[in-house]
């Protein structure tokens, strides 16, 4: 099965004339508005604009043509009728969450979340009032016995870090509909090029922009996108948590997204070549990829995603101390945080949340001390495999 296409023009089109405005000028890039402030031209006017939501030229907290402009093409792109965008994938998430939540709320939510979701929904949701129920996602199961009655939301995010396990979009927003729960899907990690989760049935997406969007790991943003009710509803807090998109770095979004799809339709090759290299290689114990047969989600994979990203998380057969040792060798990927962009980059798993998780906490999320994660993107995917057999090998 297919999963459904982008609503409206074909996305290579959609991507470089979705954004046009009639009232472009004639320069063929467009413009950056970076006023804080619009003038008025007489006392109706700005009657008008201080009463209208979301209007884009008022105050910039509150809206900006440039910004505008770039949260459209992201609507569209992800098949909503609205969008809005915040300065970091964080903003965005916890501006949905503070904006549709009041104490006495119950969320659903998955025991695996990006690491600043799973903190915000276990640690500074809870002090405001709402109780959080965590479940495996990929037990549809395990959804469905954890809404209660006054459960408000379900937050999701698939695939996941760093297993890449899969949540069943169109079976849990199913489950959300019916019981009257709203439900937001991270989509981070799949992009809208490989996944729309409202054409799977959910009600909010939410994005760090930061990742694929911007694609060149120069700018953080982050994006919600959803009905134009929902998305007013959550403006309505965003004015007030501040959390605005910079107008140059909207621009710069924009820019970027002109080759989203090239770029993302490139490092899915690239990445299930490599994936499945890997899976040969000597001194790999296993690879976690949902384009690979050995997913034990791969049959949902290809029914809800058409590709499957840059991320690949490679288990070694040493533990700690062995990647340690394939991280410092390695000379094409950079040692970095992040996904999504241009140039390719590997983490250490368990070095980069040592800080935050408790060994034990480690394990349950799937973190094993041998665990790299790598971001596959735009270099000659043969010459990241050289990179890649030489750090392994041993000597
Ligand atoms: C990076 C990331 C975020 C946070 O985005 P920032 O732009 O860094 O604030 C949220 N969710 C997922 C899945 C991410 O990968």
């Amino acid at each position: 099965m297919k999963a459904p296409a982008i609503v409206g023009k074909r996305t290579d089109t959609l991507l470089q004339h979705g954004d046009r405005l009639p009232e472009d000028d004639s320069s063929v890039a467009p413009p950056i508005h970076p006023s804080a402030t619009f003038r008025a031209g007489d006392a109706q006017q700005f009657a008008q604009m201080a009463s209208r939501p979301m209007h884009a030229r008022y105050y910039t907290r509150y809206g900006n043509p440039t910004l505008e402009r770039t949260a459209q093409l992201i609507a569209q792109l992800e098949g909503g009728e609205a969008a809005l965008l915040t300065a970091s994938g964080m903003s965005a998430v916890s501006t949905t969450l503070i904006g549709l939540l009041s104490a006495g709320d119950h969320v659903v939510a998955q025991t695996s979340h990006y690491m600043g979701t799973s903190k915000l929904l276990g640690e500074l949701l809870p002090r405001f009032g709402v109780r959080v129920t965590l479940v495996d996602q990929t037990s549809v199961q395990q959804f469905n016995d954890a809404i209660e009655p006054n459960t408000r939301l379900m937050m999701l995010e698939t695939p996941v870090n760093p297993t890449l396990a899969l949540t069943d979009l169109a079976a849990v927003c199913a489950l959300a509909r019916k019981g009257g729960v709203l439900s937001v899907v991270d989509n981070t990690f799949a992009s809208p090029i490989n996944q729309n989760p409202i054409a799977l049935g959910a009600d909010l997406v939410v994005h760090s922009a930061t990742k694929y969007l911007g694609g060149h790991h120069d700018l953080t943003a982050g994006a919600i996108i959803g009905s134009p009710g929902l998305i007013e509803r959550i403006w309505d807090s965003a004015i007030v948590l501040g959390g605005t998109l910079a107008p140059h770095d909207a621009w710069l979004l924009l820019r970027g997204m002109r080759t989203l799809a090239v770029r993302v339709e490139r490092i899915n090759a690239s990445a299930l070549r490599i994936a499945r290299a890997l899976e040969k290689m000597r001194g790999v114990a296993r690879v976690h990829y949902p384009g690979l047969p050995s997913h034990p989600q791969h049959a949902l994979a290809r029914q809800q995603m058409r590709g499957f990203g840059a991320v690949i998380a490679l288990q070694l057969e040493g533990g700690y101390r062995e990647a340690e040792r394939v991280m410092s060798r390695l000379k094409l990927f950079t040692q970095a945080v992040s996904l999504g962009g241009v140039e390719s980059l590997a983490a250490h798993a368990a070095a980069m949340w040592a800080g935050t998780l408790s060994d034990e906490a480690m394990r349950a999320a799937g973190i094993e001390p041998g665990l790299i994660r790598l971001s596959v993107g735009l270099e000659d995917s043969r010459d990241l495999l050289t990179d890649l057999r030489q750090a392994i090998a041993l000597h």
